[in-house]
């Protein structure tokens, strides 16, 4: 099943629970300055959870469009991506755990004929702040998922909200089990190793966190859910990483052809970088120093050096795009209607960074050879802020070329002389 069935079976079947379908959000805030991006299906949906009347009622449906850049650096394995799709429905203090679990229950093994067999879930083991949820546990059991794979957890686990503060509430994850065996006897939902995979998240949002970290109970009762398109899609269609679904195997498979170096984090990294960064152009965002525009600049230049590391010419970034733009048009039709803007944009950004980079990786190379004949492993701060200053030379990328030659940056002088010289 490829991703956009998923998609459109999803809202098909909350339309005809009474859902009604809104758009996503754009991936930057509208009103917003506090984030940079949209991170969550629910941000945009803050201020109805609180209370406020939504024009199109009190059942939605949408997918929201995420960047989320916290773990950049981890992009490359075979699961991490900035880029991502959640499907999610809303109650805003409307229906509750037991419709929520059903209506769950019934899309996962009906509507995408997950066998219950493979299904386990989590619920909220209960602390001083909110009570044990034996509630959706019962919801889960009158479903059809038997007691011996519920599993109770706390607030590590089994606990939602976006940042410090905010709505929030206990949660209930839907797990796939892969078949893999367990790592361990003790081995379940919550264990990273691999054997259960994460699919679903419904949140019962019922409490508003505040600064001080008091949890007060909400006017009115909701429902969040999150579903993650891409490995809701891998899963599906049998497949190891996010890397070898449709979403993303044509731009895998060009890279493999045009390299000279093989090297499959990169590829994933090229591949993964293109697709958000060209998601944020199109959504309005543009290279810079700060904040967002300083994200999205970072995205483009680290496909620009994973490219270079396999080896593949520069000048093939048009044709990437053109690929990208021809695969996920149909679930992106923006990307097609601004497709000469994004390319200016990343085009744009490539030449700077060139000129960049030649300059910051000689001067790199001469502080490298001294730093290493005098027996050290550090590159010092001095030099980090230097290649920066003197040449637009991000850090990120002297950390990476330091690690690269099994060496280190001192980031703590960095960003000591950044603070100064801010
Ligand atoms: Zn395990």
């Amino acid at each position: 099943m490829k991703a956009i069935e998923i998609r459109n079976k999803y809202l098909k079947f909350f339309q005809k629970h009474g859902h009604v379908v809104i758009p996503s959000a754009p991936l930057i805030p509208e009103n917003d300055p506090s984030v940079l991006f949209t991170t969550a299906g629910m941000q945009p949906l803050v201020p109805y959870l609180l209370g406020e009347t939504h024009p199109s009622g009190i059942r939605l449906t949408d997918y929201q469009k995420c960047v989320r850049t916290n773990d950049i650096e981890e992009v490359g394995d075979n699961r991490h991506l900035t880029y991502f799709e959640m499907l999610g429905n809303w109650s805003l203090g409307d229906y509750f755990k037991e419709e929520s679990v059903q209506m769950s229950f019934d899309f996962l093994t009906q509507e995408l004929n997950i066998p219950v067999e493979k299904l386990s879930v989590t619920c909220f083991a209960g602390d001083e702040d909110c009570e044990r949820d034996n509630v959706t546990a019962e919801c889960w059991k009158k479903a059809g998922i038997p007691e011996e794979r519920i599993y109770f957890f706390g607030k590590d686990d089994n606990w939602w909200i976006a940042g410090e503060e905010g709505p929030c509430g206990p949660d209930t994850e839907m797990f796939y089990d892969t078949g893999k065996p367990k790592c361990s006897e003790e081995c379940n939902p919550s264990c990273g190793c691999g054997k259960y995979v994460e699919i679903w998240n419904n949140v019962f949002m019922e409490f508003f966190k505040d600064k001080e970290g008091k949890y007060t109970k909400l006017k009115q009762h909701n429902v969040d859910t999150g579903l993650g398109l891409e490995r809701m899609a891998m899963l599906l269609q049998g497949k190891e990483t996010p890397f070898e679904t449709e979403l993303f195997a044509p731009i895998m498979d060009k890279l493999a052809e045009l390299q000279k170096v093989d090297n499959i984090a990169s590829r994933r990294i090229v591949t993964e970088h293109l697709r958000s960064s060209m998601m944020i152009t199109c959504d309005g965002g543009r290279p810079s120093n700060v904040d967002r525009g300083y994200i999205l600049r970072r995205l483009i230049r680290r496909m620009i050096r994973h490219m270079n590391k396999l080896q593949i010419s520069l000048d093939e970034l048009s044709t990437l795009i053109d690929i990208n733009v021809e695969n996920l048009k149909e679930m992106y039709p923006a990307l097609e209607t601004n497709k000469e803007t994004i390319k200016t944009v990343i085009l744009e950004e490539k030449d700077k960074f060139v000129k960049t980079l030649t300059k910051g990786e000689k001067e790199f190379v001469k502080e490298m050879e001294t730093v290493k004949s005098e027996g050290k492993d550090t590159i010092p701060g001095t030099m980090v802020f230097r290649l920066y200053d003197t040449y637009g030379f991000p850090p990120e990328v002297t950390e990476e070329l330091a690690t690269e030659n099994g060496m280190k940056i001192d980031k703590e002088e960095f960003e000591k002389l950044f603070k100064e010289h801010q």
